[in-house]
């Protein structure tokens, strides 16, 4: 992470919710953590507490496959409907349990892949940014290069860790 990316987030903490908070009862949609970003995560001092077990509720599997496009098929492979899988725990207001008053308690290269990557993402090979109007870095910057010089990546950046994250779930790096 820049300093610039520090500097927007960390406003954007103190400011409003950022991305690392939802709504209280949309928690079944966070994104899942595999066993990799959750060892990472302990490694940097995250704790049993800032994870929760989470039913593969068919309202999760289906939001997912939507982030997925066209592989559907290996996302419900993947997250069958009696499994569960792990993700970050939250406060009854919706907060990650790891946001603090500055943002993000992990160094950057402890999160999971993709509090790194939001807004951007990846689907049937074309970049995208997820449009939020709380976003303090969307409000600033006009268009997608500024939007990535504001949050300090490139689109190199974008492509490894969105391949990262493939990989952390065993899915195929070049879909
Ligand atoms: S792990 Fe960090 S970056 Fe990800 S949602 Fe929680 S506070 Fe935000
Ligand atoms: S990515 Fe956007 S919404 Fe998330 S903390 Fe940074 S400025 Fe805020």
């Amino acid at each position: 992470m820049t300093d610039t990316q520090n500097h927007v987030c960390a406003r954007c903490a103190a400011e409003s919710g950022t991305c690392c908070t939802l709504e209280p009862g949309l928690e079944e949609y966070c994104f899942p953590l595999s066993a990799e970003e959750r060892a990472a995560m302990e490694e940097a001092g995250a704790r049993e507490r800032h994870f929760c077990r989470q039913a593969n509720t068919s309202a999760f599997v289906d939001n997912l496959c939507r982030l997925f496009g066209a592989e559907a098929g290996r996302i419900r492979a993947l997250f069958p409907a009696s499994g569960f899988h792990d993700r970050l725990a939250v406060t009854k207001a919706g907060a990650c349990a790891l946001l603090g008053r500055q943002g993000c308690r992990l160094p950057r290269s402890a999160r999971p892949y993709y509090c790194r990557l939001y807004p951007f993402w990846i689907r049937d090979g074309r970049q995208l940014y997820f449009q939020f109007s709380q976003c303090m870095a969307q409000k600033e910057a006009a268009g997608t290069a500024a939007l990535l010089s504001s949050l300090g990546l490139s689109n190199a950046d974008i492509l490894d860790l969105y391949q990262r994250l493939r990989r952390a779930w065993a899915l195929p790096e070049n879909a």
